[in-house]
């Protein structure tokens, strides 16, 4: 019934204090536990449903249980960089925002975030990027831009979160998230954990849900 009641991690846990959340929303109720149990999952959330933390909390969570196993990290300053966690989201605004609130989210926890969108220099992205990356919260252009540049490889992703799908659909996305999703698939399909939240559920959504997500759970909130 409250945060204090989900064994997220004890760094989590306390910045989620911090940020002064003390309620899961509804959204969030549902959608942790569901993704904590390594399930996939199709929410059809609202702007404000908080659905930003339900699926940074499970992500950041099983990214610090990685790395307390001793999860092997590749090296930082490499070119090519392998981050555990991808976060798609369809615009420059909604991206920095996701940032911003995972960031918060994984104070001290020895996670990384770093965003990349377009419209903006890639030079400096590139530089952030180079420092490490555990969570990737990308607009699908720029990735696919980086993906060619091989500076960005999907092969160790565990976790991928699709924000506002209808949205990327509606803006032209499709055939650069369809091109994202493959790259990850090559290695070993069945590694990944996806989340798909979208505020609508038309049949474009559903066909992605279908394609990307192993049996999933549909959540309406
Ligand atoms: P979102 O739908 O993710 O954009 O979140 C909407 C707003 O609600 C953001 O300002 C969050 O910081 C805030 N928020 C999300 N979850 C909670 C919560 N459990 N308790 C209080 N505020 C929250």
């Amino acid at each position: 019934n409250t945060f204090a009641d989900i064994d997220l991690g004890d760094a989590l846990n306390q910045n989620i204090r911090r940020c002064k959340y003390v309620k899961p929303t509804p959204v969030q109720r549902h959608a942790i536990p569901i993704s904590l149990a390594g399930r996939d999952l199709m929410a059809c959330a609202q702007t404000g449903s908080g659905k930003t933390a339900a699926f940074c909390f499970p992500i950041i969570s099983g990214i610090m249980k990685m790395q307390d196993q001793g999860a092997q990290r590749p090296p930082r300053g490499a070119r090519t960089v392998y981050p555990l966690a991808l976060i798609l989201s369809p615009t420059r605004e909604l991206s920095m925002q996701i940032h911003e609130e995972a960031r918060k989210f994984s104070y001290q926890t020895g996670v990384k975030v770093v965003v990349a969108y377009g419209g903006a220099p890639i030079h400096q992205q590139l530089r952030e990027l180079e420092r490490g990356v555990d969570i990737l919260v990308a607009t699908p252009g720029r990735l696919v831009d980086l993906l060619e540049r091989a500076r960005v490889s999907l092969q160790m992703i565990k976790y991928l979160a699709l924000d506002e799908a209808d949205r990327m659909l509606d803006m032209g996305f499709e055939p650069q998230i369809r091109k994202i999703v493959e790259q990850m698939d090559m290695p070993r399909p069945g590694l990944r954990q996806t989340m798909l939240f979208s505020a609508t559920f038309p049949k474009e959504i559903q066909r992605l849900a279908s394609d990307f997500l192993s049996t999933y759970i549909f959540l309406a909130v």
